[in-house]
């Protein structure tokens, strides 16, 4: 099956969309710089080639979430802004200094850690402080806020540490007007102004995932974060569809029929038999399964129908449980045999179900379906 190792099934990746949807990012969101978010392996596109794709789109800068994602990009060879947001006490930060990794505070510990790594290696760590405006997750609750821009400032005077960023994320960002969205951005402006008015000189202030970076212009500041969007998926599915704003979804998962047969009425259909033909029918083979990242939760039969596959132009669901390895669809009367191509999502403008399609047929985000692809499944570059 086309270059990969596997023959019978793949994640197809497009790195020109990839390129365009940064691109497209880019122009919409000027002048602030983007940063493409590659954790989560690039949202499961592959952390290498999809930084290289977004950086030929224009992105400045690349976000992680753990240090080791941004150092294997280094060993990857991968120049320019890397920052990684997520860490813990004891991190690797002199690895973090040497790399040129930009690393998060969001708390004084981190302040003394990475100073004290910087006098350690000689070098100057440049360093995000982190706000909680609301998100209840990462970063200073505002009452801490101007401890830790103090204690940054005095790491800052001794040479340790460079404060480039100040910096927060939006709770709810992908329900647009939600009065939430509001009042984190009145929080972070305040923030912002208190650390600058103790001292502070940010490069960047950074406040927009996706949804942000799509509906909400006064969230830009001088740097956009989108993760989601750059792989051409709409965190905002019901405002924004992705063609709607000129981005196309980069992955496609794919596989052949491993084997059709006919079946007679009343055949039970995978463990549990949740599924049972109604008629006599062809049963197609498909050779993927949980163990590849499909969901369990895709699986058709009595509690409702399973998710969407196109199988030579016709949109077939997927007929009883997801096994570990393969899954089964209900296929009719369809003209279709072993070796047929099975397109589990991909483009819509292709006529193709999509990561949202599978998302809402599995109770999930696109952001987890595409994410979950495991790496036995190879992933082909297109
Ligand atoms: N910024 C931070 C801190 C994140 O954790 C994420 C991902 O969850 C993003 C930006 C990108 O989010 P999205 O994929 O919704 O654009």
């Amino acid at each position: 099956y086309g270059p990969g190792p596997v023959p019978h099934a793949e994640v197809r990746v497009d790195l020109a969309a990839i390129r365009d949807n940064v691109a497209e990012l880019a122009v919409r969101s000027a002048p602030a710089q983007v940063m493409t978010v590659v954790k989560g392996d690039a949202y499961g596109h592959g952390l290498v080639p999809a930084a290289r794709a977004a950086k030929a789109g224009g992105a400045g800068w690349l976000g992680t979430a753990t240090l080791a994602e941004a150092l294997a990009l280094r060993a990857a060879g991968v120049g320019g802004r890397v920052m990684a947001w997520l860490n813990a006490p004891g991190e690797r930060w002199a690895d973090a200094l040497a790399a040129e990794v930009d690393v998060s505070a969001s708390a004084p510990w981190a302040v003394a850690e990475i100073a004290a790594a910087a006098r350690e290696v000689g070098r100057t760590a440049r360093v995000h402080l982190k706000a909680d405006t609301g998100m209840g997750r990462a970063g200073a609750p505002l009452a801490d806020w101007p401890t830790l821009v103090d204690d940054a400032l005095k790491a800052q005077a001794e040479g340790l540490i460079e404060v480039v960023g100040l910096w927060s994320h939006l709770a709810r960002a992908d329900e647009p007007g939600e009065p939430a969205n509001a009042s984190q951005l009145a929080a972070f402006r305040d923030a912002v102004e208190l650390a600058e008015s103790r001292g502070v000189r940010p490069e960047v202030r950074h406040l927009a995932n996706s949804a942000a970076t799509l509906t909400m212009r006064s969230a830009h500041f001088d740097l956009v974060r989108p993760g989601l969007a750059s792989y051409g998926l709409s965190p905002v599915p019901r405002q924004v569809a992705p063609g709607d704003v000129g981005l196309r979804p980069a992955m496609s998962v794919r596989a052949r029929l491993a084997l059709v047969k006919r079946v007679p009425a009343g055949q039970g259909v995978s463990y549990g038999h949740h599924y049972v033909t109604d008629r006599e029918s062809s049963l197609g083979l498909v050779p993927l399964g949980y163990a590849d990242g499909v969901p369990r939760h895709a699986s058709g039969g009595t509690a409702g129908p399973g998710a969407p596959v196109l199988i030579r132009g016709v949109t077939r669901r997927i007929a009883g449980r997801v096994c570990m390895d393969q899954f089964v669809v209900d296929l009719r009367d369809d003209d279709v045999r072993a070796g047929d191509e099975v397109v589990l999502f991909g483009d819509a403008a292709a006529g193709e179900p999509t990561a949202q399609d599978w998302a809402d047929a599995t109770g999930t985000i696109s952001y987890e379906i595409v994410t979950r692809f495991a790496p036995r499944l190879p992933r082909v570059y297109v």
